[in-house]
């Protein structure tokens, strides 16, 4: 069955106000005007007129004149009320087509598709929203890309490196000696912590970790975690210290994670300083628990420095690879950190040191979790 679309359904909801209108203004003009009519003949006839002779005459002409006024009405009235009916549903129906258009666009892929702002507020605002939308998709699969172009790349790496052994292996080329063997476990190691590393992050991006705030004291995780560093730092020629008030608020977050933080934070410090210290200070700024861990390593240069957070970014890809750096910890981190309502950035200067910094909320205060990040 033929169904009339919202233009035509505007329109004819239109039409028939119009001529539901017409035909009751008709209706009652017609047996109204003609009875108030009469009623003047017999009030003037009352004040002394003789009009008794005239008086059909008089009604005649009266009609005659008040049914050519009401043609001429219904004619032009209901024309230009026609008129203005249809440009109204256009107008209406314009915007609502393009939209139809635009969304049709976008569920075909075309991600950059954007609805343009209508002049009905009502639009404009839906328009807002729609695009709003797409900028988070668009954003998510941008990521998606990402995400697949660079694990691509760093599951190549060590794939090859370990098919190239094998292959050596099998036809001898290569003497299958226990440093031979050794290259290949820490290979196959190294793909494990990639993959391991990559379940992490993208559980923490996507929010399934769940983080389970409650009050707890950062001065003791501090210590506990310095006491188990330093056991790895004897005989080195690094030095680890814990420089915080012995009046420390206690903290509101999820101590487990924030442990997660910290390691990740401390074992880069000492990863990344050969010979220097690494101090660990904790104090508050602006109603929130800061932690910084310095040290006195390599640095991070200027340009690279607004990468350090990106995973799989390291700035020395064939260095860190070397080291065993999957360039997703830091990463984490962020997440972590901002499941917790915290912040984190980092300030660092090319052969002087570097220092992360992280917030997290002081205890008295009550935080909403992020919605996201509660579901397990
Ligand atoms: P990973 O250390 O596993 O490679 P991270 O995400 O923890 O991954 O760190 C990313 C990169 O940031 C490192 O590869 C390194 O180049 C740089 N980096 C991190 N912490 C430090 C630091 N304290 N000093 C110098 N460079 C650092």
């Amino acid at each position: 069955m033929y169904q009339l679309g919202l233009r035509g359904r505007l329109f004819l909801s239109h039409i028939i106000v119009m001529v539901m209108g017409v035909a009751t203004l008709l209706m009652f003009g017609r047996l109204y005007t003609s009875r108030l009519f009469m009623e003047y003949l017999q009030t003037m006839e009352f004040r002394g007129f003789l009009l008794y002779a005239m008086r059909s005459s008089l009604l005649q002409g009266f009609e005659s004149a008040w049914s050519r006024g009401a043609f001429w009405s219904v004619i032009f009235g209901g024309g230009t009320a026609a008129a203005l009916s249809y440009i109204l549903s256009k107008r209406i129906m314009q915007p609502l087509l393009q939209m139809q258009r635009i969304t049709a666009k976008f569920a075909a892929g075309e991600m950059t598709a954007r609805m343009p702002t209508s002049d009905i507020p009502e639009l404009s605002r839906f328009a807002d929203s729609f695009n709003r939308m797409a900028f988070a998709l668009e954003d998510v699969e941008q990521r998606r890309r990402d995400l697949v172009s660079d694990l691509t790349h760093e599951l190549r790496t060590p794939l090859t490196i370990v098919e190239g052994y094998l292959e050596g292996l099998t036809d001898g080329s290569i003497e299958a000696t226990p440093v031979i063997y050794q290259r290949l476990s820490g290979e196959t190691q190294r793909l494990k912590r990639l993959v391991n590393d990559l379940q992490e992050l993208s559980k923490a991006e996507a929010g399934y970790l769940p983080i389970d705030a409650k009050k707890f004291d950062l001065r003791s995780l501090l210590q506990k975690l310095v006491d188990r560093f330093s056991d790895q730092l004897i005989d080195s020629e690094k030095s680890l210290k814990l420089e915080i008030a012995a009046d420390l608020p206690r903290a509101y977050g999820d101590p487990e994670r924030t442990e997660q933080i910290l390691i990740n934070l401390i074992g880069n410090a000492l990863h990344y300083t050969e010979v220097g210290s690494v101090v660990i200070e904790s104090e508050v700024i602006q109603g929130m628990l800061w932690v910084s861990v310095k040290d006195t390593g390599i640095g991070i240069s200027e340009e690279d420095l607004p990468h350090v957070f990106d995973r799989f970014w390291r700035s020395d890809r064939s260095r860190n690879r070397k080291s065993g750096g999957t360039g997703i910890g830091l990463a984490i981190s962020k997440r972590l950190v901002e499941m917790q309502q915290g912040k984190i950035h980092v300030e660092s200067v090319v052969n002087q040191g570097s220092t992360f910094s992280f917030s997290i909320p002081i205890a008295q205060k009550t935080i909403i979790p992020e919605k996201r990040s509660t579901q397990s």
